[in-house]
């Protein structure tokens, strides 16, 4: 694996949202290198899904910043955040339901905005024509390397939880983002998929795209993760190494126990 370049792919400092008088994302700053797989683990409810909103744009902080390999993305909105390189995923998979999944990969490359209005303005058909045959070859390579390629033709919205996801994972393999933030992408993954979406993930990283990922299955956290970020209350708590934080006593306690039985 290389090692991490100087510029973190994302520094998070002091970020802060309230709902009302919940303290969801409560001054929290952390740094996720680039070129490495970091984890962000805490109970449910410590802000960890808000966080990405904040990061990914599509929730507004009350303070705080974040840089994108040094860049301030302060104010941006999602779509422009993504086409700087930044991706993020949620806690149910999207995809487009009425397409097949090689039309959902081959349209990874397009910026959400851009794709509403080809398809809203030409159609789908005349917006696959213009698509080249080179990202047409390259989309079914990808949905070979993810055991994808028989449903090739088959409609997204058909597929199980965890083929949706697999799926997602191939967009971003097409898409080769510089930074992927993943939200609990084994939720509600039949768990045999799980060797599979770790090597999806090595995959990433193998092909320049730092990972950020959240998930409650810490074996899985394990599997993956050089780094891990603790968060508890909106706030990090603790990072290191997950052999490391297995056994810090203020990680334990914010779990209440749930990580020893693991
Ligand atoms: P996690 O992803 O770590 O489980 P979340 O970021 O989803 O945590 O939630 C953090 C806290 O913020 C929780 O107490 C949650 O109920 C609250 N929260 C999240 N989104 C909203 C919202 N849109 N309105 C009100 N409260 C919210
Ligand atoms: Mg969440």
């Amino acid at each position: 694996m290389s090692a991490p370049a100087t510029t973190p792919a994302l520094e998070v400092r002091g970020l802060t949202k309230h709902f009302g008088g919940v303290y969801a994302v409560d001054g929290c700053s952390f740094e996720a290198p680039q070129g490495i797989v970091t984890g962000l683990i805490g109970p449910n409810g410590a802000g960890k899904s808000t966080a990405i909103d904040l990061i990914s744009g599509f929730k507004l902080p009350d303070s705080g910043t974040v840089l994108f390999k040094g860049r301030a993305l302060e104010g941006l909105p999602p779509h422009l955040i993504s086409r700087l390189g930044l991706i993020r995923t949620f806690q149910s998979p999207r995809e487009w339901p009425g397409l097949t999944v090689l039309e959902n990969v081959v349209m990874a490359r397009w910026d959400a905005g851009r794709e509403g209005f080809l398809r809203g303005v030409v159609g789908l058909g005349r917006a696959q024509r213009d698509k080249s045959e080179d990202e047409l070859a390259r989309a079914r390579e990808i949905l070979d390397e993810f055991g994808l390629v028989t449903l090739r033709n088959e409609r997204a919205g058909n597929l199980s939880g965890g083929q949706k996801r697999l799926v997602e994972f191939a967009r971003i393999r097409m898409a080769q983002p510089q930074l992927v933030i993943l939200d609990e992408p084994m939720g509600g993954v039949n768990p045999v998929l799980g060797e599979r979406m770790a090597l999806a993930i090595e995959g990433f990283i193998a092909s320049g795209t730092s990972v950020i990922v959240v998930e409650h299955n810490l074996p899985f956290i394990e599997r993956v993760t050089e780094h891990v970020i603790v968060m508890a209350q909106g706030a990090v708590i603790a990072e290191g190494p997950f052999e490391i934080l297995r056994s810090n006593q203020d990680v334990i306690d914010a779990y209440l126990g749930e990580m020893v039985k693991q």
